[in-house]
């Protein structure tokens, strides 16, 4: 028996950032458009985004400055983000309700702190664009002739289309729904996969001190990479100790190198724990703890310094007599502790896979996608957004950004002169 068909003239598949952004804007262009998730629910990952509180752009609106935080591939953004860009984004949120602020490292966050705001939003603006949004709908197929794709196969049904938009996200966080079901289709149509890997990965290490801090959030650190004995690259900021080593912003954004020199050899990470001082003033700086606390133990004079649960590992790295008072305790023992707060060494083994994974590095090759439509050189009805397509960005709202900028583009593209 033949499966029932509906017809439209857009179909999205991926009810993600990208997928919603691009049905509601060529719903808005006045497409009959359906938008195909297989969950239950739109946007799983996304609000997950921020740690549930979503980053979901960075402040940057100079699309020059933009482009560079997405490495080399970042120059195929700039069209798209020319058409939809930060301040677009920002004013697209607010006009549907979600006002907006912005913190350190411009990092926008909708002010309510509730990635659910962001996605009611987006709900709206599908509502708005009339589209049809189906869920439980797993696309497991795509029926191509010639050059253009002809349907897609879901099990129940079929669904023909003039174009299709393809957001299935990458494979990163498979739980969420995003299991790399594009890059398969997009390979049997004919694109050029780049290697995928996970990139914004934490970071597994040998010393089983670091796994004992579990738990341990540490802000205002400098956390560097190094590899014979050279510095590769360093970052500021916030990094967590967890039960296999290291997570948190800056380990995230260092990981695409450390994944990179670990295929080469020995990679140390070293955290300084206090980088606004240098050797010298970290000393007085002791000192003077170790006056204000001279009758206590050394091992009770570091609350100021240090966060409790690092104390005892310090402790111990010292080689200092932990009951020793604190006044006593010599100049050199002092140099030697200060050296330590500022090199904690670690010796990176591995980087986590998928499951762990904020985002996927590789996709869709940028040379089979025109930068000005998001439309597929190879087939002539398809179109590309977001993280399906060979784009990674570090932390900081830009993997978001370029989700928006890349799904309007391709729901504009796709959505007019039906
Ligand atoms: C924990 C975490 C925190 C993050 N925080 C941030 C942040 O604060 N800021 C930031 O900029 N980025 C962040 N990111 C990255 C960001 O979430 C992703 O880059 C973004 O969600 C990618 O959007 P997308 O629409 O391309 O794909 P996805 O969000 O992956 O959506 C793809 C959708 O397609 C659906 N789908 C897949 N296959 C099929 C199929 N066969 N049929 C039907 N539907 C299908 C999936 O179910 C899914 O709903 C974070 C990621 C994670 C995992």
């Amino acid at each position: 028996m033949n499966k029932k068909e509906e017809v439209f003239d857009v179909a999205v598949v991926g009810a993600g950032p990208a997928g919603m952004i691009a049905a509601g804007r060529a719903g808005e262009l006045g497409a009959k458009v359906i938008l195909l998730e297989k969950n239950k629910k739109p946007g799983r990952k996304l609000i997950l985004t921020g740690k549930g509180r979503c980053n979901l752009t960075n402040a940057e609106f100079n699309l020059g400055k933009l482009v560079e935080h997405y490495g080399k591939n970042g120059k195929f953004l700039f069209h798209s983000f020319s058409v939809f860009g930060p301040q677009k984004v920002i004013d697209f949120f607010e006009k549907l309700g979600v006002k907006t602020k912005i913190e350190r490292g411009r990092r926008v966050f909708p002010e309510s702190d509730q990635a659910d705001d962001v996605l009611r939003a987006l709900i709206k603006g599908l509502l708005k664009g009339k589209v049809k949004i189906a869920y439980n709908s797993e696309v497991v197929g795509v029926n191509c002739k010639k050059n253009r794709i002809a349907k897609l196969i879901l099990e129940d049904r079929e669904i023909i289309a003039k174009k299709y938009i393809f957001c299935t996200g990458g494979k990163s966080c498979p739980v969420t729904g995003s299991t790399g079901d594009g890059f398969r289709w997009a390979k049997e149509l004919g694109h050029k996969i780049e290697e995928l890997s996970p990139a914004l990965v934490p970071i597994k290490v040998k010393e089983s001190w670091a796994w004992e801090l579990r738990g341990l959030a540490l802000k205002n650190v400098e956390v560097s990479v190094w590899q014979d004995g050279k510095k590769q690259c360093s970052r500021f900021g916030e990094c967590l100790f967890t039960h296999f080593g290291l997570s948190g912003p800056i380990v995230l954004d260092i990981s695409k190198r450390v994944g990179e020199l670990l295929e080469r050899g020995k990679v140390k990470i070293v955290i300084d724990l206090k980088p606004a001082l240098d050797l010298r003033k970290l000393d007085e700086r002791t000192k003077r703890d170790f006056q204000k606390y001279q009758n206590k133990s050394f091992k009770n004079s570091l609350n100021d310094l240090l966060p409790r649960n690092l104390i005892g590992i310090i402790v111990r790295m010292s080689k200092i007599n932990p009951e020793k008072k604190a006044n006593s305790v010599t100049k050199e023992e002092r140099r030697y502790l200060a050296k330590i707060l500022k090199n904690l060494e670690m010796t990176a083994v591995g980087l986590l896979d998928f499951d762990s994974a904020i985002i996927t590095k590789g996709g869709v090759s940028l040379k089979e996608i025109d930068s000005r439509t998001m439309k597929s050189k190879i087939i002539d009805n398809l179109f590309f957004a977001g993280e399906i397509i060979d784009i990674d960005g570090p932390t900081g709202g830009f993997n978001l950004q370029s989700c928006w900028s890349t799904g309007f583009l391709a729901g504009e593209s796709a959505g007019k002169k039906i």
